[in-house]
């Protein structure tokens, strides 16, 4: 890290009318790289559970996983460290579960290929549940939701996991928090029933704009179509963030839409207020953070809301931070 961007990475989350903004980082990369910049982040929004699991040879056993979760939340013992469960499928492949389909990006995936195989998913659920019996700040996210059913029978997993924890330990284990990655447009219309069910949801706009827009992320193709910014993304992130508010649901944005400065300048104006990143978009985030002012942002969000094509909203974006220098 270069100096100018340790002194950004200390420097507070906030407005510059001195609201705060959680800013969090997305984990899993380079674990000694995010224990150093730890003084500078909320917690974890987001720590990807099937990259160890892509580097191995075979899956991990329960105390392998236990022990690696255990440290990432020693890390961080007095903030939020949000595990994801195994998100595997598409263009997440384990080289020992091959999985080939015609269309993996709809295939299975995520939290369907953990709620088929139950084993797999308790023996996690497990790992995670002791490895938080010490500091208490885990949150579980579940990857690739589309439907009420499968938050349902995840849960009834993790207190089935919780329960298994406690007989093993001989006391009570408390389940965490449990939210889901909001990435299939189908719970864009959802809110009000997931209000119910889940803890918190954390928007990947990666996966989002994929689905929403029929556009493979990985694809070179049509690379130029997969569009962070097109009008019908924002539309429906603004339906998500207005939703969440009213039905007061945490939410966060941890898609790498949200480390960018034009991403964060949208999103902060959509009304969002928790945000997660890479640790290399840390400093130039927190410093344009610094540089908003909420009462600006008003009447630039309603010209970006109505703007018909990508080319008007990053035209009014590149304006916009001019003007606030
Ligand atoms: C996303 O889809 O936006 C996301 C954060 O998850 P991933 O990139 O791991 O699919
Ligand atoms: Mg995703």
């Amino acid at each position: 890290l270069s100096q100018i961007a340790e002194d950004q990475l200390e420097q507070q989350a906030v407005l510059k009318n001195g609201e705060a903004v959680s800013v969090q980082l997305n984990a899993g990369l380079n674990i000694k790289y995010e224990q150093r910049i730890s003084v500078g982040i909320d917690g974890v929004g987001l720590y990807r559970t099937e990259i160890p699991f892509m580097l191995q040879s075979g899956f991990p056993s329960e105390d392998e996983q236990k022990n690696r979760y255990r440290e990432i939340l020693s890390f961080f013992p007095d903030k939020p460290v949000v595990l994801r469960a195994l998100d595997i499928g598409a263009d997440k492949q384990l080289p020992y579960m091959p999985i080939n389909e015609e269309n993996p990006c709809l295939g299975w995936r995520g939290i369907r290929i953990l709620l088929d195989q139950p084993e797999i998913f308790l023996i996690q659920l497990r790992a995670m549940l002791k490895a938080n019996l010490e500091f208490k700040n885990l949150k579980i996210l579940l990857p690739m939701v589309t439907s009420l059913d499968e938050i349902d029978e995840a849960r009834t997993l993790l207190l089935r996991a919780c329960d298994e924890v406690s007989r093993e330990i001989k006391c009570e284990c408390v389940p965490p928090p449990l939210g889901i990655m909001l990435e299939v447009p189908s719970l864009v219309f959802m809110l009000s029933q997931l209000a119910n069910r889940v803890d918190f949801i954390s928007v990947g706009t990666n996966d989002l704009t994929q689905y929403l827009l029929a556009v493979d992320r990985n694809n070179t193709h049509v690379a130029s179509l997969y569009d962070n910014l097109h009008p019908a993304l924002l539309r429906s992130l603004n339906l998500i963030a207005t939703q969440c508010q009213y039905y007061q649901l945490p939410v966060s944005v941890c898609g790498e839409m949200a480390g960018t400065p034009i991403g964060a300048l949208l999103l902060i104006g959509l009304g969002f207020r928790q945000l997660s990143m890479s640790g290399r978009s840390l400093p130039r985030v927190k410093y344009l953070l610094r540089h908003l002012d909420p009462v600006m942002l008003q009447s630039f969000m309603q010209q970006v809301l109505q703007a018909e094509t990508t080319t008007e909203i990053k035209k009014l974006s590149s304006e916009f931070m001019e003007r606030q220098g």
